[in-house]
């Protein structure tokens, strides 16, 4: 592809644009950045991006400029807007961020493992980074983690010579990457999220089996999944190369090409010379931090991928070992009074809270924020037992209310009546009058963050505070 002289079109500013819009511009291309807001944050980005040659179009992101032969978009653009629709029109291709560096990709680029799914992507692709390091591979955990795919394929120094990348990729990312051809990949699970976005169900589904498309060497699906379509469904579904393995991961024995677990042990039955007769031992279920059973399923399929790229089992279990979760997901925060408190501020969907909610026995639980079109039935009817009482704040509160009234009605209840920032506090205080020693006390919303907090970190970050606060007055 040649780049010079080449009208290219970038959709959105912002963290994704700007590079794009920068990169291109670099290798030649004549640019023209669209953007639906007009602020003044846009403005300053504009005129930075105006100065080295670009053009950019503010307060008007809905019409294709004129000579356009390709749109380079921001991922979290809808596939829905007009832009798209007259791109298409004129027969021209649109890529994400993830497919521009893709293809900007050098002839001796690393291969790609990817991962994607509903929850638990940031946390994989960071063990499977962790496990290849151990095995002494230069590698960096890339992608939509945070890392721009652009600056590590441009050269970036921080990503000099890498040998392999662990790459993150949302669905949206995945919907704008037609190309992108992994080495292995997996989808780790597939639950509702982010509808309104791809329309329905299954192009989510099908935006995340995009993933296995073109894969070499593995593509991992998770085999305990019952949501349909699973994820092994996704795999039958793709175009793979010749010799690309369907490997699966369960928390139960592993069938031949499986990876599982045997009596506390994490066992790879995929990756071993003879998978009928043998099985190789890789960790025990305690080398995983945290090691709740969603967290276990999520090592092994980080150990998937890294076995797939040929690391040795001992690197597996020193790179479990070697792993620290990010903030906010499933932190133990402190014990007061003999309670545990956790926070899983980043458990914004369903889903995510189902899974936090598994790993404990007796909980006071936290939960509410925006449910973002979500219903709670099926979330409170399994984790109904385990419940000691919730504290509901938020937005969205009722719905989460009404599901505990329908299918947990002896489970009591305290409905905090606001929205503003000292709210956490007061919840933090109710759920410690609630608990009983042995107890967990988790803030697990189940909803996003945004009515309440600028993001699910300062929630967390607010629970924190309120916890040391109780600590402070015990
Ligand atoms: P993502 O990057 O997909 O948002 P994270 O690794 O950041 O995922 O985890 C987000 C939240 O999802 C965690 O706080 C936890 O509650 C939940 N979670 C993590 N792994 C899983 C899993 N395999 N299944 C279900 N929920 C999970």
């Amino acid at each position: 592809m040649t780049w010079a002289g080449k009208n290219v079109t970038v959709a959105g500013l912002g963290v994704s644009g700007i590079p794009a819009a920068r990169v291109l511009h670099g290798l030649g291309a004549v640019v023209t950045v669209v953007n639906d807001g007009d602020d003044e944050r846009s403005r300053t980005q504009a005129a930075d991006l105006e100065a080295l040659g670009v053009t950019v179009r503010l307060g008007d992101g809905a019409t294709l400029p004129e000579g356009t032969e390709l749109v380079v978009t921001t991922p979290g653009w809808p596939p829905d807007k007009p832009l798209f629709a007259a791109a298409a029109a004129a027969g021209v291709e649109v890529w994400g961020d993830v497919e521009l560096a893709w293809r900007l990709r050098g002839p001796d680029a690393p291969p790609w493992l990817a991962v994607t799914g509903t929850n638990g992507k940031t946390t994989t692709v960071r063990m499977l980074a962790s496990i290849l390091e151990a095995a002494g591979l230069r590698t960096a955990a890339v992608g939509n983690i945070g890392v721009s795919l652009l600056d590590v394929v441009t050269g970036d120094e921080t990503y000099g010579d890498l040998d392999v990348l662990a790459v993150e990729l949302s669905s949206y990312q995945l919907h704008w990457a037609p190309s992108l051809r992994a080495h292995s990949a997996t989808v780790l699970n597939l639950a509702p999220d982010h509808l309104d976005w791809h329309g329905s169900m299954e192009a989510y589904a099908a935006d995340k089996g995009r993933i296995y498309e073109g894969n070499q060497v593995a593509c991992v699906y998770n085999v305990d999944a019952t949501d349909k379509p699973s994820t092994e469904d996704l795999v039958r579904g793709a175009d793979v190369e010749e010799g690309c393995r369907a490997i699966g991961f369960t928390l139960n024995a592993p069938a031949p090409s499986q990876l599982g677990v045997v009596d506390g042990i994490l066992v790879d039955r995929a990756f071993v010379p003879d998978r009928q007769k043998q099985a190789q031992e890789l960790a025990e279920v305690s080398d995983v931090q945290p090691p709740a059973p969603h967290n276990i399923a999520n090592a092994l399929a980080a150990a998937a991928l890294a076995r797939a790229y040929g690391v040795p089992a001992t690197a597996v279990r020193d790179g479990l070992r070697a792993f620290r979760p990010d903030a906010h997901r499933i932190e133990h925060v402190a014990d007061v009074a003999e309670v545990a408190y956790v926070d899983d501020s980043k458990a914004t969907n369903t889903h995510a809270a189902e899974a936090s909610l598994a790993a404990y026995e007796s909980i006071v639980w936290i939960a509410g924020g925006l449910a973002k079109g979500a219903t709670f039935d099926e979330l409170v009817t399994k984790s109904a037992k385990r419940l000691r009482g919730v504290v509901l704040i938020g937005a969205d509160r009722a719905l989460i209310r009404e599901a505990l009234a329908r299918h947990a009605p002896e489970v009591p209840v305290v409905d905090l009546d606001r929205t503003d920032t000292g709210a956490m506090s007061e919840a933090v205080r109710q759920a410690a009058r609630l608990a009983e020693p042995g107890d967990t006390v988790l803030m697990a919303p189940a909803c996003a963050s945004m009515d309440m907090f600028t993001n699910y970190n300062k929630r967390g970050d607010a629970f924190a505070d309120a916890v040391r606060e109780l600590g402070a007055s015990a």
